[in-house]
């Protein structure tokens, strides 16, 4: 039995983990009755997207390939079974690796897949790149970075960036750098009409996102906003204060923050 629902201030999250990327907890039920108990009205399950980049590579963080066909049909499953308490959407996380991305497309034309956010956590790709959130200090690889995703805006096929401020450059000229990136990110974002998001969890485990700088970017071009909350535990759905905070920053900067993505046909029920 669930208990009553609480009270918090998002009723949509559209980043949610599982356990296949090796690094989240808990089965995919718990997530679901989870999100239900606090309160969520839509829930979109955008696990680290398999990648088939190099044949024989394996990934130690996405769900593998062969667990592809798992994923989607025990979230097409519980979509079904829980329909009458919440909406489920199926989505990815994937990167934009240039050279690769089409391989991903294809891989995924026989899948359910309802949507993709854009999670650029590598360039140029996983396998012989750097992972960019980690500290690095050679600018290429921001700018890199900058290239790529403004790509991927541009392919029309994701939904929204995640954490696009997940570079941790700290190198020469640092504040002017970043401020570049993230400008050209919000504009690019802009003119595609794709929201940008505030990363929860990011805010919760206090690192270099969400940054002020991705927020004066987007208050400059007028970006919409959507807060993920980047589920990696059933137990990261219920967190008012970190929502409330996370809805603060927005407003600091006068945001405008989308509480659902009608791309993909999402209304909220109110009262
Ligand atoms: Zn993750
Ligand atoms: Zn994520």
């Amino acid at each position: 039995m669930l208990s009553e629902k609480k009270e918090q201030a998002i009723k949509a999250n559209y980043h949610t983990h599982t356990k296949r990327c090796h690094h989240a907890r808990g089965e995919d039920r718990e997530y679901v009755e989870a999100a239900i108990e606090a309160g969520l009205q839509i829930l979109g399950f955008s696990d680290h997207t398999p990648y088939p980049v190099r044949e024989g590579f394996v990934s130690g963080m996405r769900i593998s390939l062969d667990e592809a066909d798992d994923y989607f049909y025990s979230i097409s499953s519980l979509k079904k079974e829980y329909a009458k308490d919440i909406k489920i959407h199926i989505g990815v996380e994937a990167e934009y690796f240039p050279e690769h991305f089409h391989k991903l497309l294809d891989f995924m034309k026989d899948y359910p897949l309802e949507y993709m956010i854009l999670g650029e956590h590598f360039v140029p790709e996983e396998e012989r790149g750097r992972y960019l959130g980690a500290p690095f200090t050679d600018v290429a690889l921001l700018e890199e970075y900058t290239k790529d995703v403004i790509e991927a805006i541009h392919t029309g096929k994701f939904l929204y960036v995640a954490h696009p401020d997940l570079p941790n450059y700290v190198g020469e000229d640092k504040d002017q750098k970043i401020t570049d990136a993230m400008e050209q990110i919000c504009a690019a974002a802009k003119q595609a009409n794709l929201p940008l998001e505030i990363n929860m969890l990011g805010h919760v485990r206090g690192g270099q996102y969400p940054s002020d700088y991705l927020l004066k970017a987007a208050a400059k071009y007028g970006n919409d906003m959507i807060i993920g909350m980047d589920v990696h535990n059933p137990k990261h759905f219920y967190n008012p204060k970190a929502i409330d905070e996370c809805i603060g920053m927005a407003e600091r900067y006068h945001l405008n923050l989308l509480t659902c993505l009608p791309a993909l046909g999402d209304e909220l029920n109110v009262g």
